[in-house]
């Protein structure tokens, strides 16, 4: 038996249990020391009521044998492939029920994707960004090139005309710089993997916390994108479904590779190796899109787009540099006086009792930087914004 030593090669901690390893730590040498996290890639609110009630009118309908419900399809029960088609109708998106694949959550289907694409195929991903597109294609054993975010492209790096990629990812708002892209630069990449027959892997898990309404919230408001793109979402962080776990993803029938559908392809994958979400789950999700539901979730985006509101309007006032926070969740510091951004934990952590998370964690080009996020409890946010 030979193991898969692409698995082998990955760092053997991932970010967050590096963080949690360092503040058990802090918290047994310094008992009774107030410590908030900033850092949380998790979410506080509870569940919406529209989300509650639907979940608990599912629960009861699997406890009588008319209503009962066993395997479903493993794309995901109409209804609610139905609605998120709907919910693309108010961004003016014509998208087919055949085109959305109900998934439990937008990590597993941003990994298994890769199942459907050769292994000789060359990666663009963007540096710093969400961890989890560089994890999976070392595990697949690919060649990855790195596309730059910096503070002069505003950690919106753009494509390379002399670099030919197979597969490129696009976060949009982007974790962890809260950047995301407008109209223009994502005609470009589209322009780009037109010409070059590749896929955008588009990775929209925080669309609903864009508030500019000229930034596309989905990848196909651009012309042809559906000739070249896959869009995952998640609820997630929209409705507080981490826990519950509910995402899909597009995959348009115009998406077509070598004659082959690669619609075709996903859904085979996921027949095979998928047996889809559980019911009670995806009546929850269904509620989400319902007009009730998309007006409570509103009111809790609201909610963590004033603790970034406030997060930010603290760090002008101490003078840090920082970018996001505006469309996004995210907050994306500088790390002071040159500190690299584990030194900068340390020091957060020991003088404020603050949490955050390294920008390190997020690729090479993090180096330097932090991430604040906003999805903490207010008043533990402002009295840790007063240490700060
Ligand atoms: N994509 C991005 C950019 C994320 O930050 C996250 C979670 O933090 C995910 C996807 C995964 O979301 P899910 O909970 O749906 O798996």
């Amino acid at each position: 038996m030979k193991i898969n030593e692409h698995v082998a090669t990955l760092e053997s901690s991932y970010l967050f249990s590096r963080i949690r390893q360092k503040v058990k730590e802090y918290k047994t040498q310094n008992p009774g020391r107030p410590v908030t996290n900033l850092g949380i890639g998790d979410v506080t609110l509870p569940l919406v009521p529209a989300v509650v009630d639907a979940m608990t009118k599912a629960v009861s309908e699997m406890g009588v044998a008319d209503t009962f419900r066993g395997y479903c399809d493993e794309q995901g029960y109409l209804f609610l492939r139905q609605a998120v088609c709907d919910y693309y109708v108010k961004k003016d998106i014509s998208l087919h029920p055949d085109e959305v694949f109900i998934s439990d959550g937008a990590k597993s289907d941003l990994g298994n994707i890769l199942d459907v694409f050769a292994r000789e195929n060359r990666v663009l991903i963007p540096d710093p960004v969400y961890p989890v597109y560089v994890d999976t294609n070392v595990m697949a054993g690919r060649e990855i090139v790195y596309i730059e975010g910096t503070i002069d492209n505003g950690f919106l790096p753009m494509p390379d005309w002399n670099v030919k990629a197979d597969i490129i990812y696009l976060c949009s708002p982007n974790n962890p710089t809260g950047a995301v892209y407008n109209k223009e630069q994502l005609e470009t990449w589209v322009e780009y993997a037109l010409e070059n027959s590749a896929v955008i892997l588009f990775d929209s898990a925080y669309e609903a916390y864009i508030q500019d309404k000229d930034l596309p919230t989905s990848i196909y408001e651009i012309d042809r994108a559906q000739e070249c793109a896959i869009e995952f979402c998640s609820l997630s962080k929209t409705a507080g479904f981490t826990g519950v776990r509910c995402g899909y993803t597009v995959v348009p029938l115009k998406l077509v590779s070598s004659g082959v559908s690669i619609n075709k392809l996903w859904l085979r994958r996921q027949t095979t190796k998928f047996n889809g979400v559980p019911y009670i789950v995806q009546r929850g999700a269904q509620a989400v899109f319902s007009e009730p539901g998309l007006a409570q979730i509103r009111r809790s985006v609201e909610y963590y787009m004033e603790n970034a509101r406030l997060i930010a309007q603290r760090l002008a006032e101490l003078g840090i540099w920082y970018v996001g926070g505006d469309n996004a969740p995210y907050l994306w510091l500088k790390c002071p006086d040159g500190m690299s951004s584990w030194t900068y934990f340390d020091y957060l952590l020991s003088t404020a009792g603050i949490i955050g998370t390294p920008g390190a964690g997020f690729g090479l080009m993090g180096e330097g930087f932090f991430r604040f996020s906003s999805f903490g409890k207010r008043n533990d946010i402002i009295t840790a914004l007063q240490r700060l």
